[in-house]
């Protein structure tokens, strides 16, 4: 046989297999010892038709308008490191102007409008998300990296999921907490975080609309171009003035909401550190917080897990969106006697998965946000390398430009290691192993975290005593990453308090009677 690779094309991809192989190995397990060479032709989105503003102002009262400071900061693309906008930087005197807007829209339409009318609005601010699915989604990726099967697939159908679902709730709040009269507290100040830019928005500004507050929101540093866009959507739909405004800038710009005295709610997703920060500012005054903030969950293989399922379970629990969530599955507890099938499945799964351009419908892994980001989590793989953990990367070639990042995880962890207490916010695992369900139970919840977990199990039993003892606020059984928003999200302990979605996520909006 020839030393040359032979091709076989199959219609969208084309599997390189090396021809003294093909003839020997089984087709499956060809499928796992060659699917690195899958190698597929470019898909990017088209996107010459969808158009990024050079500058975008601040949306305050119903209109664009100019920064107090008259200064602008770079937004730039993190694939290709290229500046694509400019973005306001609010001061605190914006935030002020921004409050009051805030209040004047609370007191004079939206505090007093029937929830049925408040409901209309919502309404239509989801349709058009849904007309402008397909461009929000392409800048979505271009602004913050991610992926755009990630951000067409997931982010956009579930920023429109929770207006749709809130509108809905609107009219019906009465019913919602029987025998007591809920009321809007006021003007909430909503700070967000940058992996899931217009999806954290939506989280913040639909339940708060529906249930009559006004808002003030300021979306973070890096990914401020989509929550502008949201506020084009916003006028277009004629709601009025005030009700939502949007102040973008850095940390300090999130601190004047934070202190400003006429704010009545807080509501913070980020780092437990700003966290941390934020709820020492608000104690002793009248503002009510919630706070979303970091996580390590495990993920938990018990011996009797369907394995593949489970390996397909890790990937979309840590690698795709780049790492960057929340509540990823950064720390995989596999039970002893099937660590080596878990490993290698893992090894080839990952020597699968494509990191490039987030545009790229092919595209497992984008890009890491920033540059920042990125340094953050080559000093956390250096600290596990150093603690005496085996790093294990396939061969991939990453773009020459842009923050990227290669699929990678660590074996040999022990529990102290910092790789395994710290969150690592990129696409990087902490492998450990156990030998019974109650030390994975006592291990898992040594944490100061306790925002999400995963349960891989073929008994129900099994995954109904796990589930019922990890301290954690979200547990996925048989799945990961899953999201709706009638289902409540949330932590416990440093991963924070309060829940978003759901009936119990009203609750955050609302004073009852
Ligand atoms: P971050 O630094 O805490 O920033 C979050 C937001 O707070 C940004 O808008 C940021 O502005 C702003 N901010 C920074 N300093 C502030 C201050 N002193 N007062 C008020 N606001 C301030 O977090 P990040 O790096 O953007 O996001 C990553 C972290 O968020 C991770 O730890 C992750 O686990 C957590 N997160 C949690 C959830 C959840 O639902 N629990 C969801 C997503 C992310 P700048 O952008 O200008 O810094
Ligand atoms: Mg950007």
């Amino acid at each position: 046989m020839s030393k040359k690779s032979k091709k076989l094309t199959t219609g969208v991809a084309t599997l390189v297999a090396p021809a003294s192989h093909a003839a020997i190995v089984p087709v499956r397990d060809r499928h796992l010892r060659f699917n690195e060479r899958w190698n597929y032709s470019p898909a990017p989105e088209v996107h010459t038709d969808i158009k990024i503003q050079p500058r975008y102002d601040l949306f305050i009262g119903g209109k664009f308008v100019k920064p107090s400071s008259g200064k602008y900061f770079p937004s730039i693309n993190p694939a290709t490191e290229k500046q694509h906008a400019e973005i306001a930087q609010g001061t605190a005197a914006d935030v002020d102007k921004a409050v009051k807007a805030a209040r004047r829209a609370y007191e004079k339409t939206w505090g007093k409008m029937p929830g049925r009318e408040r409901g209309k609005y919502l309404f239509r601010i989801a349709r058009l998300l849904q007309e402008k699915m397909r461009d929000l989604a392409v800048i979505e990726s271009l602004d913050g990296g991610k992926t755009i099967r990630e951000s067409r697939n997931i982010d956009l159908p579930l920023v429109a999921a929770h207006f749709f679902y809130h509108a809905g709730w609107a009219d019906k709040l009465d019913y919602a907490f029987p025998g007591r009269k809920p009321q809007p507290l006021g003007v909430a100040g909503q700070i967000i975080p940058w992996n899931f830019p217009l999806l954290m928005a939506a989280w913040k500004l639909a339940p708060a609309l529906a249930c009559g507050n006004t808002c003030v929101l300021k979306p973070a540093e890096t990914t401020s171009v989509t929550a502008m866009h949201l506020a084009e959507i916003l006028a277009e739909a004629d709601l009025p003035e005030g009700v939502v405004n949007i102040v973008t800038g850095f940390g300090d710009t999130g601190a004047a909401i934070v202190n400003h005295p006429d704010i009545d709610k807080l509501a913070f997703t980020g780092s437990t550190e700003v966290g941390k920060i934020i709820a020492k500012s608000v104690a002793g005054t009248r503002k009510k917080l919630t706070l979303e903030l970091g996580g390590k969950a495990a993920n938990i293989i018990c011996e009797d897990a369907p394995i593949d399922q489970a390996i397909e379970g890790i990937i979309q629990g840590i690698y795709f969106n780049q790492g960057h969530v929340c509540c990823a599955g950064s720390r995989l507890f596999v039970q002893e006697s099937i660590v080596e099938p878990v490993i290698r499945r893992l090894r080839n799964r990952l020597s699968t998965l494509r990191v490039g351009d987030p545009l790229d419908k092919n595209t497992d892994i984008g890009a890491i946000n920033s540059r920042e980001q990125l340094g953050k989590i080559r000093e956390m793989v250096e600290s596990g390398k150093k603690e005496g953990a085996e790093l294990f990367q396939p061969a991939c070639k990453l773009p020459s430009k842009g923050f990227f990042f290669a699929p990678s995880f660590f074996t040999g962890v022990t529990d102290s290691h910092r790789i395994a207490q710290e969150e690592i916010f990129g696409p990087v695992l902490s492998v450990m192993t156990f030998r019974t369900p109650e030390e994975a139970l006592e291990r898992a919840n040594n944490t100061p975290y306790g925002l999400s977990a995963g349960v891989w199990t073929d008994k129900g039993s099994k995954v109904f005593k796990l589930a019922t003892q990890l301290r954690a606020g979200v547990i996925w059984a048989e799945t990961y990453n899953k999201f709706d928003p009638a289902s409540p999200f949330g932590g416990y302990k440093e991963s924070g308090f309060g829940r978003e979605g759901g009936k119990q996520g009203l609750l955050s909006y609302l004073k009852l009677g």
